[in-house]
């Protein structure tokens, strides 16, 4: 059976444009729109037009291959999914605006899927009985809705977009390693497939369970996330998650500091009237920001980690957020203590305290526990909430830092002596210039676009929706989770991001909606016969061809044909047919020469050059 079919021009629907959508900001959106791919239903929702959805299938086709080589297994569940399903998993409550919630005529509530864990899971725990039947992958190519606050640059940030996402279930971590591997493997085959560049980079794996994340980045000026690099070794994180080898001596001790001659003078209250921030104070005090300790009351919302014991915790509450969900503090506060040149992490701050998100406290909260205005926050005699220090203030003997007071401040303060906090960890976020964690280099940043992120999630899913197995020796089980995904229409459009120029889109043979197009100089007499029997032999050899038959100039054909960037194109003149050997002009989109091919063998020739790139 041939599948490929030549398709000519005045037959299908490529509505091409002049003119660019005014919000049309970045490359591969304007294009989408002006090759005519693309059209827009309204904010965030996009229509896929013939010449779209042709690349869009190929992408998604690329996608099923790699994921089935893997030995996922396809699926299709609903993109409605019952609500009772995300309040068990306690994600109804913590999904926020995001969460497309609606209900039916009998007032039961239901979700758009923005995800599926919650609903691969429930499939999976009416069906697992016995250890045998893991591991399982199951995948789904599928609609996704997130009500996104600001949908952007086309297709890259939709609210309604599709995403193939993977669910893999384990007896043991070696198990979710194994295809957590295999996975990281079959997204680097499926983008070099799309002919895309990709950095695969570090990533948070959040606050519960999560023990491995990686997500595959693009390179962007527009891209949300910022990553860092080394230049010498192969070290690449998001900032998120990005660490770097100390700037100062860990744990260095008072009595270090002391036996190695420095001076350790006493603490000392100081008063500095009407300095608030740390530039002003480094005025006052003639010092740089390096010797403040600069200390941060944060929120964090749902944290895991237990308080019992911690300074004000007494006071809290916790409570359950799903069936089987680990208790959590639905809502607490804390105060952190790093460096003055540096900035806290607030991911990498939720991911110490197992919460699902840190944000900074309000000024009226601040001056709840600390007992002052904004500006005067110090670890020094705090006792309300927990202090959690960066590792940098483990080094600090000689430091200025806040006294809880309006317009004073504490010099000389010594950690260890001073104040000790409840909790050490890494919360700084790592700049350019800052060293490598793997060997010291220099790093530095990029700006990129996540197209697909593969994550181990551990038993956050499992357990709070209580999914159990049978082990060998009869023991109930509850199986660890992996998942993966990628989103296909930002891959889409990356790869016009990465292959255009300044006359339109340079497809990807593996992409490209048609691997030939063929413009007749005029669609009649010999030039049409001639264009007609190439597509018909081009089409015979399984080659996908667009045929240009509209009555326009040639120069308008060869503009359009370079916006919708087709890999080859085949001039029919009338100039050529009449050579002594008859012949028609082939182009490759990306180089600027053509050259002569006979019309006797031109459909042979361009068949095995595609072929050869359509691995
Ligand atoms: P982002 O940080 O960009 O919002 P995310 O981390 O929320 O993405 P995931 O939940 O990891 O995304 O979703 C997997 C993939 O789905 C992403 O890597 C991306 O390719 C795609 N994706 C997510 N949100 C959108 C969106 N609004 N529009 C288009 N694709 C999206
Ligand atoms: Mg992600």
């Amino acid at each position: 059976m041939v599948l490929a079919y030549a398709m000519n021009f005045t037959r299908t629907f490529i509505p091409t444009l002049r003119e660019v959508p005014a919000d049309a900001v970045i490359v591969s959106h304007r294009l989408m729109f002006r090759a005519g791919m693309l059209r827009k239903l309204a904010n965030g929702l996009f229509a896929y037009l013939p010449l779209g959805l042709r690349s869009f299938k190929k992408v998604e086709q690329i996608i099923r291959e790699e994921m089935n080589a893997t030995g996922a297994l396809e699926i299709k569940p609903t993109v409605i999914v019952p609500g009772e399903l995300w309040k068990e998993s306690g994600r109804w409550d913590a999904m926020g605006a995001s969460l497309l919630r609606v209900k039916n005529r009998l007032d039961a509530d239901f979700v758009v899927s923005p995800t599926a864990e919650e609903a691969f899971t429930a499939l999976v725990r009416d069906e697992l009985s016995s250890y045998r039947q893991l591991p399982l992958t199951l995948y789904q190519i599928n609609t996704k809705y997130r009500d996104e606050i600001r949908p952007r640059y086309g297709v890259m940030r939709g609210r309604e977009f599709v995403m193939k996402d993977a669910y893999s279930y384990h007896a043991d971590d070696a198990s979710l390693d194994e295809t957590y591997q295999a996975m990281g493997q079959a997204y680097r085959r499926i983008f070099k497939r799309c002919g895309l560049s990709v950095i695969p980079v570090k990533a948070d794996s959040g606050a519960m369970g999560g023990s491995g994340s990686e997500e595959f980045m693009v390179e962007s000026a527009v891209g949300d996330n910022t990553l860092l690099l080394c230049k010498t070794c192969e070290y690449a994180a998001n900032v998120e998650k990005a660490t770097c080898k100390p700037d100062f001596e860990a744990h260095a001790s008072l009595e270090a500091a002391k036996s190695a001659g420095a001076s350790v003078p006493e603490i000392e209250k100081i008063d500095t009237p009407a300095v608030k921030t740390i530039q002003e104070l480094c005025a006052f005090l003639k010092t740089d920001a390096k010797r403040f300790i600069k200390t941060l009351i944060y929120k964090a919302l749902n944290v895991e980690l237990d308080l019992s014991g911690a300074p004000g915790g007494e006071k809290l509450e916790k409570r359950k957020p799903g069936t089987d969900a680990p208790e959590v503090y639905p809502e607490a506060f804390f105060a952190v203590a790093i460096r003055g040149d540096l900035d806290v992490n607030e991911v990498k701050l939720a991911s110490t305290l197992k919460a699902s998100e840190a944000v900074l406290a309000s000024d009226a909260d601040v001056a709840r526990f600390t007992g002052a205005p904004v500006g005067f926050a110090g670890p020094v005699g705090l006792s309300a909430i927990p202090v959690i220090a960066d590792t940098t203030v483990t080094a600090m003997t000689d430091a200025v830092t806040g006294a809880l007071a309006q317009d004073l401040h504490y010099a000389h303060v010594a950690y260890g002596r001073d104040f000790v906090p409840w909790l050490i960890a890494d919360l700084r976020t790592v700049i350019a210039g800052d060293r490598c964690p793997q060997c010291g280099g220099e790093l530095y940043e990029k700006k990129g676009n996540e197209l697909g992120h593969i994550f181990k999630l551990g038993y956050k899913y499992t357990q709070s929706m209580q999914v159990r197995y049978l082990d060998e020796t009869g023991k109930s089980r509850i199986p660890t989770m992996g998942c993966y995904g990628v989103g296909l229409d930002r891959t889409l459009a990356s790869v016009i991001e990465e292959h255009h120029d300044e006359n339109g889109i340079l497809w990807p043979m593996t992409i490209a909606p048609y691997h030939v197009l063929i413009i007749p100089v005029k669609y009649e007499g010999t030039m049409k016969v001639a264009a007609d029997k190439l597509a018909a032999e081009l089409e015979q050899a399984g080659i996908e061809v667009l045929l240009d038959d509209r009555p326009e100039r040639p120069g308008v054909k060869f503009k359009d044909g370079d916006l919708i960037g087709i890999p080859y194109r085949v001039v029919v003149g009338d100039k050529n047919l009449t050579l002594s050997t008859p012949s028609v002009e082939v182009k490759r989109r990306s180089e600027k020469e053509s050259r002569l091919a006979p019309v006797s063998k031109a459909a042979e020739e361009l068949a095995a050059l595609i072929r050869a790139e359509l691995h």
